[in-house]
């Protein structure tokens, strides 16, 4: 395969991720360390480059995965990085883990000792509370009770170390009082686990819940991590509310006009002829469609930007292509590069106005951009 075929591709701008972080460090207190989250091939970003990036340029010395795969490609990017896979690792991978250095989150005392039996040497663990999420992790009705089950952990399995506890929010993004309180009420029983644990005399170096949400929207002052993700893409928790000033999406999505064309009033485009031109149109064919992660929800929906100027989709986006209405954009020809995402002149489409059109969230707009679309690395 040709390294970089110019037929649809993601520009990742490097200089706006360091400026994102830049932003983030500037939100948070002093004793708040950034730990990016950089699961999901780094929310479809390409983890090898911008773990690499982060680490060598912008000083960030934690890292969040989902699995032991990804925990794996980061140890080799970041030699040094304290690497947590927040999620499930089937326990006979535990001496893996081990060996290359990563921190195992741990969601039971039944899963603890499995690891436990499955490590020849020390392996490093956060424990995760399910404090509300509903997700993973120990749940318990008191922070007192919590704090015991964890204390058990820690005596029953002497060959995990554990260096942390953790939680996950469920509705940071969201000021509606209930949700805040709901909030509220997950970081306070964390931090009161974590109190008790200390006069225990367990004094965890780790205490952490705070997510780009969180980060966003709410005053965190005891989280000893903040597990960015979404806002260091530069996109937005909740699209309803505004980002922080000067965080902007670090990635653009690119491709290039194949074919151009004259269309009679009546003639159809695309599949299922579910675009008839009203008038005489010009149209422009697109080389991308849904197999590169551009749905096909956004099928006549959606607009490109071609010259700085707006074209809607016309009809059903295709596999591989789609087309445009570009009757108002002179001289448009064949090779002319498109934004699908990004910005041209004035105009911009966000990951998070995709999103909007076809009722989903932006985090699945750029996780969903495929394999199939080289990343190029803006320096
Ligand atoms: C994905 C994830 C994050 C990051 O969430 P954002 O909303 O992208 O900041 C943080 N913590 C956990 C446990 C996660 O699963």
């Amino acid at each position: 395969m040709k390294p970089y075929l110019k037929r649809a591709w993601a520009e990742i701008s490097l200089p706006v991720l360091k400026k994102n972080i830049r932003i983030i460090r500037s939100m948070c207190k002093e004793n708040t360390e950034i730990m990016a989250v950089v699961k999901a091939d780094a929310y479809g970003h390409g983890d090898t480059h911008v773990v690499k990036f982060l680490y060598n340029k912008c000083g960030v010395k934690y890292f969040a995965v989902s699995n032991l795969d990804e925990a794996i490609t980061v140890r080799e990017n970041a030699p040094d990085a304290d690497i947590l896979i927040l999620g499930y690792t089937p326990p006979e991978y535990a001496h893996e883990s081990s060996e290359y250095n990563i921190i195992q989150g741990v969601t039971s005392y039944e899963y603890a000792c499995l690891l436990s039996q499955n490590t020849p040497s020390v392996l490093r663990c956060h424990i995760k509370i399910d404090t509300g999420m509903g997700r993973i992790g120990l749940r318990y009705d008191t922070p007192e009770k919590c704090a015991d089950e964890i204390v058990k952990i820690i005596q029953d399995n002497k060959k995990l170390s554990i260096e942390g506890i953790y939680t996950h929010f469920a509705a940071a993004d969201s000021l509606n009082p209930d949700d805040i309180a709901y909030t509220d009420r997950q970081e306070k029983f964390i931090l009161d686990t974590y109190k008790i644990l200390a006069q225990k005399g367990f004094n965890l170096p780790h205490v952490h819940f705070m997510n780009s949400a969180s980060l966003c929207y709410r005053n965190t002052p005891e989280s000893t991590l903040a597990r960015a993700g979404i806002i260091m893409y530069g996109l937005h928790p909740d699209t309803s509310l505004p980002l922080p000033a000067g965080i902007k999406p670090v990635m653009s999505l690119k491709s290039v006009i194949s074919h151009v064309k004259d269309v009679k009033k009546g003639d159809c485009i695309s599949y299922g002829r579910t675009f008839i031109a009203p008038h005489p149109m010009k149209i422009a064919s697109v080389t991308i469609g849904y197999a590169d992660g551009y749905s096909r929800l956004l099928s006549s929906k959606a607009d490109i930007l071609v010259h700085g100027k707006r074209c809607r989709i016309t009809g059903r986006v295709c596999m591989d292509q789609l087309m445009i209405d570009v009757s108002d954009v002179p001289d448009v020809k064949t090779g002319d590069v498109v934004t699908l995402i990004g910005s041209e002149g004035c105009e911009t489409v966000t990951a998070d106005d995709l999103a909007g059109i076809y009722g989903t969230i932006g985090y699945e707009v750029v996780c969903g951009i495929s394999k199939r679309v080289p990343r190029i690395y803006i320096d």
